[in-house]
C-alpha cells in the first residue's frame, strides 16, 4: 500500500479525528482545536506528510477521491501548508481551487459579475504563476482582466485553462509539495532549526468567499500588540478582497470604531463582537495569544486559520507573563517560552528591525545593544566629545587600559582586532556598552583619522551605528527601540529563580558594577578582577608605579599608596552586596595590558613617574615578555613578589572589619589566579593566614575568609584533587582554560575565527560557547577529582562562558554550584539556568 492509498492520507478535521502534529502538521492540529471549540471553521481536510512526500515524488492522488473532497467542500477550496513547526514556513496559500467556467457562471448569478470575475481571475493568476510556472509579468497586472488572463494562459501553454476541479487540485498539491522540497525552501527552514527532511502536511479547506454582496471581506485580528505585548485590538479588514483577488468597491476598514474612517465594528457589530469572543476563547484554549484569520461573507463570519501573534522580544515576555498571571499557563511554562538571548534585547537599545540598515562591515558581536555616535579614534577624543555633550563611537585597533576613560565616555566601541575575551570585549560587557571586536573588514588609519569600511572612507566626526547584538557596523544613524526593564521582565525572572538549581553571580570589578549586579538580582560577586580597579586614568599610574618598582623600598611605597584605594573599594563592594558572597581575585595583571606600547605612552609614563625617559624605556624592555599571557601573571607575581598579595589580603581584611561594623558580618572569598601547582596555593595560603593573624592582633577583631583557586590551566584541572585539599572553592576560569587548552591566543584569535568557524574547523567560537569536548572535559575531570577529595567543595565557572546559555546548560550538567558572568548578562543567565533546571 502506498502512502496515498492509506485511508488516513486525507482526513476530515473533526473534533475526534486523530490529528497529530508529526503526521499532519501544526496548522492541522490548530484547526482541530478551533473546531473543537465550536468556532465556525469551514469544512477542512488534512493531508498527511507521508502523502505529500509521495506526491512530491511523482505519485498522483486518486482523482475520484479529490473530486469527492471538492464536492463535499461545495466546489471551491483553499490549500494551505501545515509544517510541524509554524516557524518553518511553507509554500504560499492557493485560494479558490476548483473554479472554472461553469462555477464562474454560477457565481455571476449568486454574487454578481464583478465578484465572480475577481475570484476567477485571482485563481488563474496564482495557478499560472505558481503551478504552471509561467512568466509572472503576463499575469500579475490586475488590468489584464479575466478574459485576458485566460487568453494569456492558452497562448503560453497551448491548452485551455484546466476546467476539471480534481485536476486543478492535483496540480496545486503537486506544486506545493515540490516547492517544499526545493533547495531555497530547505535552506530557509534549516536556518530556523528544521531538520533537512522536515515533514509538510497540507490543508484543504472549503472557501469562505470574501467577495460578494453585503458586508463581505477578509481580515485578521489579534488582541495583543505585536511590539509591546499590551492588550490592544489590532489587525485589518479589507472589504471585497481575498488574497490577491480584489473586486470593485474594495476598501480597507478599521477594525474598531475610528474617527478617521468606517470600521468593521460599526458595519457589522455582531460579527465584531463574535470575533472578540473567539479571540478571547482561543487565547484560553490554545494557551497562546493568537492572530485569527477570518472571512465575512454577507455578514456571516468564518474562522479560516489562526497563528501565534508575531512578537518582539519585549512583547514575548509580557504575553507569557500575562498568560501565566491569568492562570492559563503555569509559571514554569512562561519561563520556558522565552528565548534567554531575547532578554538582552530588553536591556539595551536595539536597532529597529524594521528600519533600513546601511551595512558597511561586520565583526564579532562582543557586547549587545546598539548605539549611534560620531567616530573618534582616541580615548582623549572620546572624552572631548563627551565634554561637548556629543555621542561618539570609540574606534581602535584594539583597546588598552588607557582607553577605559574613553570607553566610559563613548556610546559604543569598535575594534579591528580581538575576540570575545579581549580587553575591549570584557570591559564593554562589564559596563553594558555595545561593542564589536575583530572587525577585520575595517582598516583604521589613526594618523589620518580615517576608517575604510565596505569600500567607503569615513572620517573622524562622521556618524556610524554599532549593532553589538548582531555584529553589524552601519553607516549613519539608525532608528532604535528603547530598553524595556518593566515589571513583566522582573516577574519572569523571579519565577525563573524559583525553579533554578544553580546560583548566578556577577563578575563585578567596581562599586558601579556591583550596583548593576544587584539591580539584576545577582546572588553575589563571583569574580572581582582587582587589577581592573586600576583601569582608570587617576589610578593607572599607581598600578604602573608598583609594577615598575624594582627596589624593595620603592615597592613598599607604591603598595602603601595602593592599600587605601583597595580597602575603600572592597568596603564599598561588601556594603553594596549586603551579606551576599563576594569573591575577590588577587592581582592578575598580564603585563602587556599595563605597560605603554609606544614612545608617546612611555613619555607620558616617565612624566607621571617623574623618571628620565631612558629609565622607563629600560624598565619596559626588562619587563617585556615574548608571551605575556603565559608570563609573569597571576599567582606567579604573587609568589615572586609576595608583598603585593600581602597588601591585598590586608586591604580585604580591613575592609571586612569596616563593612561588618555597618552591616551584616562579611566572610570574604579570596581567589588565587592562574594556578598550575598545589605548592603555589600552599605558599599563598600561608602568607594570607599570616596577614589575617596580624590584622586580628592589631584590631582585636576576628577575621575569617574562604580561600579559592582559579582553575585556568589544564594542569590545574588535572591536579584539581590535590588543589582541592587546600581550597574551600574552585572556580574555572574558562577564558584562560580555553586559551591554554587550544593553544589559542585570546587576543589574536579574532583575526581568523570567522574563517575557522566558516570552514567548520570549530563549530563555534570556543571563547563564546564553551567547547564541551575538550575544555568541557577538563571541567568535568577537574570537578570530579576535586569532589572525590573534598566532597563539600564549592565549584563554579567565572569565564565569559558563564553568561552564555549553551555553556550554562553544560555547567549545570557538570554539577557546578554557580556561574558568574558580566552584570548585564545576569538576566540571560538566570533564565537559561532556570530552563535547564525545569
Ligand atoms: C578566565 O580566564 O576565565 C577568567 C575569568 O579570568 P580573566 O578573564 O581575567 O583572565
Ligand atoms: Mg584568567
Amino acid at each position: 500500500m502506498t502512502a496515498l492509498n492509506d485511508p488516513d492520507a486525507i482526513v476530515e478535521i473533526t473534533p475526534s479525528a486523530g490529528i497529530q502534529v508529526p503526521r499532519y502538521g501544526w496548522r492541522a492540529k490548530c484547526l482541530q482545536r478551533l473546531v473543537r471549540m465550536g468556532l465556525p471553521v469551514p469544512l477542512s481536510f488534512a493531508i498527511s506528510a507521508d502523502a505529500v512526500r509521495a506526491i512530491a515524488a511523482g505519485q498522483t492522488p486518486d482523482p475520484r477521491q479529490l473530486a469527492a473532497v471538492i464536492e463535499r467542500a461545495d466546489g471551491l477550496v483553499s490549500i494551505r501548508p501545515s509544517a510541524a513547526n509554524p516557524a518553518w514556513g511553507g509554500p504560499g496559500t492557493v485560494l479558490n481551487v476548483g473554479i472554472n467556467d461553469a462555477c464562474h457562471a454560477r457565481l455571476v448569478e449568486t454574487r454578481g459579475q464583478a465578484a465572480a470575475d475577481a475570484l476567477y481571475l485571482g485563481f488563474v493568476q496564482s495557478f499560472a504563476i505558481h503551478v504552471a510556472r509561467l512568466d509572472a509579468e503576463a499575469f500579475s497586472d490586475n488590468e489584464v482582466g479575466l478574459a485576458g488572463a485566460l487568453r494569456a494562459y492558452e497562448d503560453e501553454t497551448d491548452e485551455e485553462f484546466p476546467q476539471d476541479p480534481a485536476r486543478q487540485l492535483a496540480e496545486v498539491l503537486r506544486s506545493m509539495a515540490r516547492a517544499w522540497d526545493g533547495p531555497t525552501a530547505r535552506l530557509l527552514r534549516q536556518a530556523k532549526g528544521a531538520p533537512p527532511h522536515a515533514p509538510l502536511g497540507l490543508i484543504v479547506q472549503t472557501m469562505a468567499l470574501a467577495i460578494g454582496p453585503g458586508v463581505t471581506g477578509s481580515g485578521s485580528i489579534q488582541l495583543a500588540d505585536s511590539s509591546t505585548g499590551m492588550p490592544r485590538i489590532t489587525g485589518r479588514f479589507r472589504g471585497q478582497s481575498q488574497g490577491r483577488a480584489k473586486a470593485e468597491g474594495a476598501e480597507t476598514l478599521y477594525l474598531t470604531r475610528d474617527p478617521r474612517g468606517p470600521s468593521l465594528e460599526e458595519a457589522a457589530p455582531e460579527v465584531f463582537a463574535d470575533l472578540i469572543r473567539y479571540g478571547v476563547a482561543a487565547r484560553e484554549r490554545l494557551r497562546e495569544e493568537m492572530l485569527v484569520e477570518f472571512v465575512v461573507s454577507d455578514s456571516k463570519l468564518s474562522i479560516i486559520d489562526a497563528v501565534r501573534v508575531p512578537r518582539s522580544s519585549r512583547a514575548a515576555v509580557r504575553i507569557a507573563v500575562a498568560l501565566a498571571r491569568d492562570g492559563i499557563i503555569p509559571t514554569e511554562e512562561a519561563v520556558m517560552r522565552i528565548e534567554p538571548r531575547a532578554l538582552s534585547d530588553l536591556l539595551h537599545y536595539q536597532v529597529d528591525p524594521d528600519a533600513p540598515r546601511d551595512l558597511i562591515a561586520k565583526g564579532i558581536n562582543a557586547s549587545p545593544g546598539a548605539a549611534t555616535g560620531q567616530i573618534v579614534f582616541s580615548a582623549a577624543a572620546a572624552q572631548a566629545a563627551e565634554a561637548r555633550g556629543e555621542r561618539c563611537v570609540l574606534v581602535r585597533r584594539e583597546t588598552v587600559p588607557e582607553d577605559i576613560r574613553g570607553m566610559h565616555a563613548a556610546t559604543a566601541v569598535l575594534t579591528e582586532r580581538g575576540g570575545m575575551t579581549s580587553h575591549a570585549a570584557v570591559i564593554a560587557r562589564g559596563i553594558g556598552l555595545p561593542c564589536i571586536v575583530g572587525a577585520s573588514g575595517i582598516s583604521i588609519d589613526t594618523r589620518a583619522r580615517t576608517m575604510l569600511a565596505g569600500g567607503r572612507m569615513f572620517h573622524e566626526g562622521e556618524q556610524i551605528t554599532i549593532d553589538g547584538t548582531t555584529g553589524e557596523i552601519l553607516a549613519g544613524e539608525a532608528a532604535m527601540l528603547e530598553p524595556a526593564l518593566d515589571e513583566s521582565f522582573t516577574q519572569l525572572l523571579d519565577w525563573a529563580d524559583a525553579h533554578c538549581r544553580i546560583r548566578i553571580r556577577a563578575n563585578a570589578d567596581t562599586p558601579e558594577d556591583a550596583r548593576t549586579a544587584r539591580m539584576f538580582n545577582a546572588q553575589g560577586i563571583g569574580l572581582c578582577r582587582t587589577e581592573h580597579m586600576f583601569f582608570d586614568d587617576q589610578r593607572l599610574p599607581a598600578m604602573r608605579e608598583m609594577i615598575f618598582a624594582d627596589k624593595p623600598g620603592d615597592r613598599r611605597l607604591s603598595l602603601e599608596r595602593l592599600l587605601p584605594m583597595q580597602r575603600s573599594d572592597f568596603a564599598a563592594l561588601f556594603e553594596i552586596m549586603a551579606g551576599l558572597p563576594v569573591t575577590i581575585r588577587l592581582f592578575d595583571p598580564p603585563l602587556h595590558e599595563f605597560l605603554p606600547h609606544d614612545r608617546e605612552g612611555m613619555r607620558e609614563l616617565a612624566e607621571s613617574l617623574d623618571l628620565p625617559l631612558s629609565d622607563v624605556t629600560r624598565r619596559v624592555e626588562a619587563l617585556s615578555e615574548f608571551n605575556p599571557m603565559l608570563g609573569m601573571r597571576g599567582v606567579r607575581l604573587g609568589i615572586t613578589v609576595p608583598e603585593i598579595y600581602d597588601m591585598q589580603a590586608r586591604a580585604i581584611f580591613e575592609a571586612t572589619i569596616q563593612a561588618s561594623k555597618n552591616g551584616e558580618a562579611v566572610v570574604p572569598e579570596i581567589m588565587i589566579p592562574l594556578v598550575s601547582a598545589r605548592r603555589e596555593v600552599e605558599l599563598v595560603k600561608n602568607r594570607i593566614d599570616a596577614v589575617a593573624a596580624a590584622v586580628r592582633n592589631e584590631t582585636r577583631k576576628d577575621v575569617t575568609y574562604r580561600l579559592g583557586v582559579m582553575v585556568e590551566t589544564p594542569r590545574a584541572a588535572l591536579r584539581a584533587g590535590d588543589i582541592a585539599e587546600h581550597a574551600a572553592f574552585l572556580s574555572f576560569g574558562t577564558n584562560d582554560l580555553t586559551q591554554m587548552t587550544y593553544g589559542l591566543s585570546r587576543d589574536d584569535a579574532g583575526r581568523f575565527m570567522s574563517a575557522y568557524v566558516g570552514q567548520g574547523v570549530y563549530g563555534e567560537d570556543p571563547f563564546h560557547i564553551l567547547d564541551r569536548e575538550g575544555v568541557g572535559e577538563l571541567v568535568a575531570i577537574g570537578t570530579e577529582r576535586a569532589r572525590s577529595r573534598a566532597p563539600g567543595i564549592t565549584i563554579s565557572v567565572c569565564g565569559e562562558h558563564g553568561g552564555n546559555p549553551e555553556s550554562i546548560a553544560f555547567c549545570l550538567r557538570a554539577g557546578v554550584n554557580y556561574v558568574s558572568c558580566s552584570p548585564f548578562r545576569v538576566p540571560v543567565a538566570r533564565l537559561a539556568a532556570a530552563q535547564e533546571s525545569i
